[in-house]
């Protein structure tokens, strides 16, 4: 699990949690979004509902959402009446889903636009202090090509240059 921003683009998810979450994603696994990660749903839901009964759901979440984002779910997923009209059972589903709404990948953009690749040169081939190979004498190998994969945020940066450094330091 990720927490961090997520873009909607117009050929489909990316932003920092779902490049963080497309490195451990294999094809066919599915994706639970977290909409409101800083509320419990059901319980916003239901005390909207005391609050402001005539206020329609597409409102309410566009208060707490994205006003477009908020209109399409409703359109799509949820309907959107006045909250006096929703029983507790349909809040519920309605929190559910804003809570894990599900997504099936049907594929990642591929190299094109990849900030880290996975896979590459097995480490336990390599030195861990000078990166030369274990199996070529005064081959090295550093950064990227290594089967070394950081989180966004410098970290595949940092490995490619402490490895570098490693590697030139030794050589
Ligand atoms: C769009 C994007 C955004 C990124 N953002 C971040 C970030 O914010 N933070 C972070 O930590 N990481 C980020 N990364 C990842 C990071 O850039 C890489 O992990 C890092 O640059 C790898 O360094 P490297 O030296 O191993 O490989 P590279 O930087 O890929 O260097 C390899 C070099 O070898 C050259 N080369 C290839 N083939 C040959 C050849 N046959 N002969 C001679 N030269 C050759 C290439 O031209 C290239 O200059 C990002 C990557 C991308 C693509």
């Amino acid at each position: 699990a990720f927490r961090a921003d997520m873009l909607f683009t117009h050929r489909g998810l990316s932003g920092p949690a779902i490049l963080q979450i497309s490195s451990y994603w294999q094809p066919g696994d599915d994706l639970r979004l977290d909409l409101l990660p800083d509320r419990d749903a059901l319980a916003y839901l239901l005390d909207q509902q005391i609050q402001r009964n005539a206020a329609e759901l597409k409102t309410i979440l566009a208060e707490v959402l994205p006003r477009r984002l908020a209109h399409r779910l409703c359109e799509h997923a949820f309907g959107s009446k006045p909250m006096r009209h929703y029983h507790e059972t349909e809040l519920r589903d309605i929190a559910g889903k804003l809570e894990a709404w599900p997504i099936i990948a049907s594929g990642t953009e591929g190299y094109r636009t990849a900030e880290v690749t996975l896979g590459g040169v097995d480490t336990d081939q390599l030195s861990s202090s000078t990166m030369q190979s274990k199996l070529v004498a005064g081959l090295y190998f550093i950064g990227e090509v290594v089967d070394v994969t950081g989180h966004l945020g410098g970290y595949n940066f940092q490995w490619a240059w402490a490895s570098g450094h490693a590697a030139g330091s030794a050589v």
